[in-house]
């Protein structure tokens, strides 16, 4: 029997009495939530609807180019997809093509797992003038993310700034800084390589509210940033003041990350004539008031409010303003200072940017309908890299699996009946089949530039390769 049709035969009506699971978001939490299920549990089906046409969440569209081997867990998510009792369905969006009520009807458990694809905005004045980008675009630019191919930033200034000290302020850092020759190995787009590779910025701004014992980076991203070719890190001395006395009483990796930026703060580098360096120029202590633009709005600096912290557990000091303001000049900003998730079905509730939940499990008033279960980011908030991510996957799952093992057999259609409703409005759902070849397509094309993919960034010509 061929693997296609062992497939089938596995999902045909003879098997309906296995539970039937829908995933929403085909990202890394919905990828570890299948993996643990189909572990525990050896008679189930899932099916994995996401709005894209191909898998992986921000594996794929956010994770900068330069970390391919953050992105191997790819490979374990596809040996998941690969299981004969697992689907994946692409193009297929919760909120548009389908609604929640209708899955919690035709499954036993409805996991949501679509992430946070909005960014934070500073609500402050001018913040859409010409050349403020939000980082999660620029980011989305980037990696060939279709909603973001056509972003217009302007690299033609010398000098940006980003607002906010996360990894993905350091991530927006380090791409602006990397020399076009390394990126030009990575899996990088080419209109994202044809811009920067006209960029004459000189210097970037890595600006924080709190001081260098809040930082959000981790030690990872700073020590790329600091071991960056042609790029020197001009720290301010005054924002050190008292933070060598304290370090060694801090946890040890906010130990480690405040000892490496004091060794680089005493390495003292200088700015030079040298036409080939660039500068990165963390500031602290400071918080976006108000961006400045000229009669055509277009951005020609940045207000801020000088700040100092009270509070006595030192990660957790908050800012307060002490009344002082400067400007910082610059020709571009990114607004960096997280993201938080969208409301996909009317019938969900969301409070600061997640979906509350009790260990996963979403109360609702509907006991009729199937149980309504949240992980990742969607569940926990916009925080945590990909190992926070798969840990409460992993715990979401499990609690799935002792309430499915304890639940009354319902014989409930899954996607038989799903379909039914989809295909009135979509007829383009992508199957993993489909998302192999795009997947082949993609690294053909990014051998002939010597990358390892070149990706499609146009949901229509994904669906066309698709489906030949
Ligand atoms: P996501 O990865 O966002 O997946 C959600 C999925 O749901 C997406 O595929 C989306 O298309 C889909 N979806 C959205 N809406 C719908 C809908 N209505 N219907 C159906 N599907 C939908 N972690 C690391 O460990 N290392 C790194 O280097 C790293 N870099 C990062 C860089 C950036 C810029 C960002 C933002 C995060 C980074 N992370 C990194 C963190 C990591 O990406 C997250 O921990 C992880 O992706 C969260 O997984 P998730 O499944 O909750 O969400």
């Amino acid at each position: 029997m061929t693997y296609k049709i062992l497939r089938r035969a596995l999902c045909s009506s003879s098997y309906k009495k296995r539970p039937q699971i829908c995933i929403v978001g085909a990202g890394p939490a919905g990828f570890y939530a299948a993996m643990h299920i189909t572990k525990k549990i050896d008679s189930v089906n899932i099916d994995i609807l996401e709005k894209l046409p191909v898998p992986f969440g921000l594996i794929r569209y956010g994770v900068a180019p330069d970390h391919p081997e953050v992105k191997n867990v790819i490979n374990q998510f596809t040996k998941v997809a690969q299981q004969p009792n697992v689907n994946f369905y692409g193009n297929v969006t919760l909120g548009k093509d389908i609604n929640l009520q209708q899955l919690r009807q035709h499954y036993d458990a409805v996991l949501l797992t679509y992430g946070a694809e909005e960014d934070k905005t500073l609500g402050i004045e001018n913040e859409d003038a010409t050349n403020v980008i939000a980082a999660r675009n620029f980011v989305g630019w980037y990696n060939g993310l279709p909603s973001d191919k056509d972003l217009k930033i302007d690299l033609s200034g010398k000098t940006a700034a980003i607002l906010g000290q996360g990894n993905v302020a350091l991530d927006v850092a380090r791409i602006l800084l990397t020399p076009i020759d390394e990126l030009k190995k990575t899996d990088i787009t080419e209109h994202a390589l044809a811009v920067l590779s006209e960029s004459k910025l000189k210097e970037i701004y890595l600006v924080g509210r709190r001081g260098p014992l809040q930082v959000a980076f981790t030690i990872k991203e700073l020590r790329e940033q600091l071991k960056l070719k042609n790029c020197r890190t001009i720290w301010n001395e005054n924002d050190f003041v008292n933070v060598e006395a304290v370090v060694p009483d801090l946890p040890r990796p906010r130990k480690r990350l405040t000892e490496l930026m004091l060794k680089s703060l005493k390495e003292k580098q200088t700015v030079t004539d040298d036409s080939n360096i660039s500068y990165f120029k963390p500031v602290f202590f400071r918080s976006p008031h108000k961006f400045l633009v000229d009669a055509k709005k277009n951005l020609t600096g940045i207000e801020l409010v000088c700040n100092k912290l009270v509070g006595e557990n030192l990660e957790q000091q908050k800012c307060v303003p002490t009344g002082e303001k400067e400007v910082l000049d610059c020709d571009l900003a990114f607004r960096s200072i997280g993201y938080k998730s969208v409301k996909a079905d009317n019938d969900l509730a969301l409070n600061h940017g997640f979906v509350e939940n009790n260990n996963g499990i979403v109360e609702d008033t509907h006991p009729n309908l199937a149980k309504l279960y949240v992980a990742g980011w969607l569940g926990t908030g916009p925080v945590g890299v990909i190992l926070h991510t798969m840990g409460n996957a992993f715990q979401v799952a499990k609690v799935m699996c002792e309430k499915l093992s304890s639940m009354d057999e319902q014989n409930r259609g899954g996607f038989e009946e799903i379909k039914k409703v989809i295909s009135e409005k979509n007829a383009n759902i992508i199957d993993w089949n489909g998302w192999e070849k795009i997947d082949q397509y993609e690294k053909e094309q990014g051998k002939l530039r010597g990358k390892p993919r070149e990706k499609i960034c146009s949901v229509e010509e994904m669906l066309e390769i698709a489906k030949k």
